[in-house]
């Protein structure tokens, strides 16, 4: 999980926009945080609440040490109130019974909060009840909605909100989020670079044919450096019965492309670099060292030509042999 620390790492743009709204003492009543599962809107919610009833604020920043921050962190703030989708959806119910809560005089003096969770699945009476309350509303009190999908929000709502969007994640982040979802550190590499949606990582991450596709890419390139009966051989069997539909057959190309790239970087011994492949590293670095820059740049410009032939509807079979061919040209008098 991400933590109220590095919220400020992750969303800078974010927090500064709160702190600014803090010191300028500009809040609102409704806020809407929108971004990707993962991309730290309800760290950033904490952080905000935090920052509102902190008994001692320094820099713009919540102690997060006195009574009041330390209530927000366990949830048991009485000025603070949750809703979650009930199901599939946030029911009429739910809004009504916050809005009594709200109107209520709370054990604790100040400012008042309502986070609502998945606030794209409020149901239309639900949504209705909510606008209401956000044109009439009642003392220091700040909805904060958050949603990956604000699209599906009534427009009403949506031009009461103040409009927060939260950033894709580095992909730095994704891959740390992975592991922790136990992914290993290699499926998480290569996943990282074809998606910055963290839920998608995931199930990319998990997905039997992708966990095939990448074994059967690494494969092939091993292969490549041996023989291209082998390959051609490879490819028949493993690649175009495989990937009928277009898009698996461009991931598939796309995961070729990333090996090669990892071989230049290898080669350049680029710093910092962080790989599609960490598992494959020394027969890539073994392949890097065996090879020119100018064939490197090369065998990537045919995986980038057969990419466009894809799209061109050429035939597969022989799009993918003359890859094969143009990608061991050199190798076999290596
Ligand atoms: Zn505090």
């Amino acid at each position: 999980m991400l933590t109220i620390d590095n919220i400020k790492m992750i969303q800078p743009t974010v927090v500064k926009q709160i702190q600014s709204l803090y010191s300028r003492e500009r809040i609102v009543h409704a806020y809407l945080f929108e971004g990707d599962k993962g991309t730290g809107k309800s760290q950033a919610t904490q952080f905000f609440i935090q920052l509102l009833l902190c008994e001692q604020v320094v820099n713009n920043e919540p102690c997060g040490q006195c009574r009041q921050c330390r209530l927000v962190t366990s949830g048991n703030h009485t000025n603070v109130h949750h809703i979650y989708p009930d199901g599939a959806t946030i029911k009429i119910e739910q809004v009504r019974n916050l809005m009594k809560e709200m109107k209520m005089v709370g054990m604790e003096q100040g400012h008042k909060f309502y986070v609502i969770h998945h606030a794209d699945k409020m149901n239309i009476a639900a949504a209705n009840m909510l606008l209401k309350f956000l044109e009439e509303p009642v003392g220091k009190v700040t909805a904060i909605l958050l949603t990956e999908q604000y699209q599906a929000i009534l427009p009403t709502i949506l031009s009461r909100c103040q409009h927060f969007k939260f950033a894709a994640l580095p992909r730095e982040v994704i891959i740390e989020q992975l592991i922790e979802q136990q992914i290993t550190k290699s499926m998480a590499s290569t996943v990282s670079l074809l998606t910055n949606n963290l839920d998608e990582a995931i199930t990319l991450s998990t997905n039997e044919q992708f966990v095939q596709m990448r074994k059967t890419v690494l494969h092939l390139i091993g292969t490549i450096q041996q023989n291209v009966q082998e390959s051609l051989l490879y490819i028949q069997e493993a690649w175009i019965p495989v990937y009928k539909e277009r898009e698996d057959f461009e991931r598939a190309l796309d995961l070729l492309l990333f090996a090669y790239r990892d071989i230049v970087a290898l080669k350049a011994d680029i710093e910092g670099t962080v790989v599609a492949f960490p598992d494959k590293q020394a027969e890539f670095e073994n392949i890097a060292l065996n090879s020119t820059y100018e064939r490197l740049s090369k065998q990537m410009q045919a995986i980038l030509k057969a990419r466009e032939q894809l799209h061109r509807n050429m035939n597969r079979s022989l799009l993918m042999e003359q890859l094969m061919l143009n990608l061991q040209e050199g190798y076999a008098f290596v």
